[in-house]
């Protein structure tokens, strides 16, 4: 039995786990096989404070683990299969097997990258189509791939594939961008980026591997084909709560609602960062909420237990 059970190991969960190992309340993180959450799939983090020069998305993952063990905090490497809000003490199963109990619980499993739902997009993952340029650039050097969507994380991508690719196109649904002013001129710049405006990928071509797209013209509705060895998609995230599913309060979109800071309809449990967060959503803000969870819990178990 633990005083709090921490789910998600990204920049929300483990400034979470620092704060309440610093609070004596000796936390337990859950972290995914897939340790680190969404900053380990990036390269470089320019706007997290203290960088001065900017740091890599793993090594600043890296940094802030070993701070929180450094301070005592104890990880378990598994995926939570079930949770159980309901009773008191909190119940965590973790790989069908395990299960651990505790008093309370911060929830910061983070979100996830959206497809865009073609069938070929699914058939040739792997094979062309990817959602991380830090993972997959490096198979496309001298090829030409397309980036689909508007947001930072399309341009950051694109502009990350330059170092490999001959030429990259930024495919938008619209005429404009929803990025920020910094990266889009950025991007503007960048000679090796063209952008495809106002088109909608309605297709991935290829047998085994990519060899282009057809794309729909959103204001005109022609169709064209547009050749490329790669397609990566940048389309948003959507929150990874479906392990909560009619247990706990969320909003339309499936984001964990919170209130009075961290805390969520349930009182013992916390949430914090992407799970929670539709607007922000960068590393900076989740660590922060990270550590008014802690707080949250600190003073909950005062008050409860
Ligand atoms: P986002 O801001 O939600 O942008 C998603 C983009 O994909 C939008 O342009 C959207 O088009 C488009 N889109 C959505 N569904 C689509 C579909 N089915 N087909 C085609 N296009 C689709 O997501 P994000 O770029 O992943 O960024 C998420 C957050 O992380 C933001 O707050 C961002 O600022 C932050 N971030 C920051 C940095 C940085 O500062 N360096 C880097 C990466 C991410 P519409 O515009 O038409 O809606």
């Amino acid at each position: 039995m633990r005083h709090v059970i921490i789910i998600g190991s990204g920049p929300a969960g483990v400034t979470a786990a620092i704060y309440a190992a610093r609070a004596n309340l000796s936390p337990l993180l859950i972290e995914g096989w897939q340790s680190g959450g969404q900053l380990t799939t990036t390269t470089e983090v320019e706007n997290y404070p203290g960088f001065a020069t900017g740091i890599m998305g793993p090594e600043l993952m890296k940094a802030m683990r070993a701070q929180a063990e450094r301070f005592g905090a104890e990880f378990l490497t598994g995926d939570v299969t079930a949770v159980n809000l309901t009773a008191r003490p909190f119940s965590i199963t973790v790989d069908g097997e395990q299960t651990v109990e505790a008093q309370a619980m911060i929830i910061a499993t983070g979100a996830s990258a959206i497809q865009i739902g073609l069938p070929n997009e699914k058939r040739l993952t792997g094979h062309g189509v990817s959602t991380c340029a830090t993972c997959d650039g490096f198979f496309f050097k001298g090829k030409e791939l397309i980036v689909v969507g508007g947001g930072d994380s399309a341009l950051e991508e694109a502009m990350f594939l330059t170092k490999f690719a001959t030429k990259v196109s930024i495919v938008h649904r619209r005429d404009k961008l929803r990025a920020s002013k910094i990266m889009q001129q950025r991007a503007m710049k960048n000679e090796q980026i063209a952008f495809v405006w106002n088109s909608v990928v309605e297709d991935i071509l290829g047998n085994d591997v990519v060899t282009g797209v057809r794309l729909r013209n959103s204001v005109t509705g022609k169709t064209t084909e547009l050749p490329c060895d790669g397609v990566f998609v940048a389309v948003g995230h959507r929150p990874n709560t479906s392990l909560f599913t009619g247990q706990i309060e969320m909003d339309e979109k499936g984001y964990i609602r919170t209130h009075n800071g961290t805390a969520t309809n349930i009182p013992g449990v916390f949430a914090a960062g992407d799970v929670q967060d539709s607007t922000y959503r960068q590393a900076v803000t989740a660590a922060g909420s990270g550590c008014m969870a802690a707080i949250d819990v600190e003073r909950y178990l005062e008050r409860e237990h």
